[in-house]
């Protein structure tokens, strides 16, 4: 039987405004236990919230750039429930009028070519404060900093169908949010959290399967494996004559399983109803169309650009607008070297596998895209090699000197094309290998190519990789052939 997979995400992006939704407490991450709550966000009696402009803002931006209807009103809820870390009994959020009405991203098909995921909306509202069950024996711990945090909901269509899918569609929104500045994406601090939907279904069948929701998976990578753990395990389930209940289920990265958190029948009823204290949120259609006009360039429009302006791969273009980080490196790279296609060899090379040997982030790379372009210079008029350019390199990274030229001087790896040079080491390398000469000069004309890269590799060691390798093979084919 041919099973298609089904997902659908829900993916809570904390928004990066310095005070809270509703009040002026500070949102800074890190800050001492229940100092950073205050009456509102605590919904003290008699209190009234305020709505913060920046996370209206921040989620207009985001509606325009996945191309979405922004409708001119939107309303706030109360969703109610009780828990110890909720102490107002109800989490202000938005339902049936969201900010940000249905829109899409295109994501990249590991097989090639992009699908359209549709966003059926994206909502503002409050998160709720933290348990921490570790820090204290036989006690639950209450931390109240995080109460009133402005967060985006972005709820997908389930038009994924596989995980691969699903996470390339995380990694697309992770993309925006941080290209627009309204995150800082941290998933390992909760800045962007997610729910998956999964449910399986035949090939062909029209009619969805029974989902099941996998809450809170904060990584890419369990986000791949919780989903594709779930496909089997209801396709399992139903081979074996069983059927999918919807429930909502907790993935255990140490076991790498799900397991029932609870049911539909026990699910909360959460008795929405506009929240009297927020007047609906009205938008001005030249508010919007002002935020429009601030959108900075988005990852697809880079992708564009630097194949079809800048000639580069769909792959290198990939990987470079992947960070409006690593896109704003590149950009400067060329912007001072003039050559696209050496700076982003250089930055999808040598730059990208050290700072993920360091474990360090573009922004945290020891080479500025200055330095980078002083050493593509120097490659480009020829005063070092491919060789010594790694050199170089390391050199500048390890930050052994501020500038390539100041490498090049201190260590002398200026390139050697003086002709007179080159042929006195070539003849002191052939003095001292008088059985190689030998084998050499003895071998048929086809087997030569091949062994002349010795003494082509004995060269550059003399010369401390200095030589330029073309004249190099040049003169040692010319000397060896004329022996
Ligand atoms: P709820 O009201 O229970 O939150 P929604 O209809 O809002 O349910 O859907 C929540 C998420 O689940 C959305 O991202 C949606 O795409 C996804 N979803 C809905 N039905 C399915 C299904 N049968 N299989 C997979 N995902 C689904
Ligand atoms: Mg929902």
């Amino acid at each position: 039987m041919q099973w298609e997979a089904v997902i659908g995400l829900e993916v809570h992006v904390q928004l990066a405004t310095a005070s809270k939704i509703f009040s002026g407490a500070s949102t800074a991450f890190g800050a001492a236990p229940n100092s950073q709550a205050c009456e509102i966000d605590l919904g003290l009696p008699g209190v009234l919230p305020v709505l913060n402009e920046k996370a209206v803002e921040m989620a207009v931006l985001f509606g325009l750039a996945t191309h979405a209807d922004i409708p001119e009103r939107s309303v706030f809820e109360r969703k109610n429930y009780f828990y110890p870390d909720l102490p107002k009994g109800y989490q202000t959020s938005q339902m049936a009028e969201p900010i940000v009405g249905p829109g899409y991203v295109d994501i990249p098909l590991e097989q090639g070519g992009i699908k359209r995921v549709r966003i059926h909306h994206a909502h503002l509202e409050e998160d709720a404060g933290k348990s921490l069950h570790e820090d204290f024996h036989g006690m639950t711990g209450i931390d109240l900093n995080r109460a009133g945090t402005p967060l985006l909901e972005v709820v997908s269509e389930p038009d994924m169908n596989s995980a691969k899918e699903a996470v390339a569609y995380l990694k697309a929104i992770h993309s925006l949010i941080t290209y627009l500045g309204i995150s800082d994406g941290n998933m390992a601090e909760g800045s962007m959290r997610c729910d998956a939907n999964v449910s399986v279904r035949l090939k062909g069948e029209p009619k969805l399967g029974t989902r099941c929701e996998i809450k809170n998976v904060n990584s890419f990578r369990f986000v791949e494996k919780a989903i594709n753990h779930e496909i089997e395990r209801q396709i399992e389930l139903i081979e074996d004559g069983g059927r999918v209940v919807q429930e909502t289920r907790l993935y255990d990265p140490d076991k790498d399983e799900t397991r029932s958190m609870r049911s539909k029948e026990e699910a909360n009823d959460y008795r929405y109803f506009p929240c009297p204290d927020l007047l609906p949120l009205v938008l001005d259609p030249a508010y919007i169309d002002h935020l429009r006009s601030t959108l900075p360039e988005l990852p697809d429009q880079k992708r564009e650009r630097f194949t079809q302006q800048l000639g580069l791969s769909d792959y290198d273009a990939g990987v470079l607008s992947s960070s409006r980080a690593l896109a704003d490196y590149f950009d400067r790279a060329t912007q001072l070297c003039g050559d696209a296609k050496l700076a982003a060899n250089w930055v999808t090379g040598e730059v990208a596998a050290s700072l993920n040997r360091d474990g360090l982030d573009i922004t945290q790379s020891p080479v500025a895209p200055e330095q980078l372009a002083g050493l593509i210079k120097r490659l480009q008029d020829n005063t070092i090699n491919g060789k010594a350019a790694k050199q170089v390199f390391a050199a500048l990274w390890a930050e052994e000197a501020h500038t390539a030229d100041e490498v090049i001087e201190a260590k002398g790896l200026k390139q050697v094309t003086d002709t007179g040079a080159i042929e006195a080491i070539i003849d002191q390398i052939l003095q001292d290998n008088p059985a190689q000469v030998e084998q050499y000069r003895s071998a048929e004309e086809d087997k030569r190519g091949k062994m002349i890269g010795f003494f082509v590799g004995q060269v550059m060691k003399a010369s401390r990789g200095t030589a330029n390798p073309q004249a190099v093979n040049q003169l040692l084919k010319t000397k060896l052939d004329a022996l």
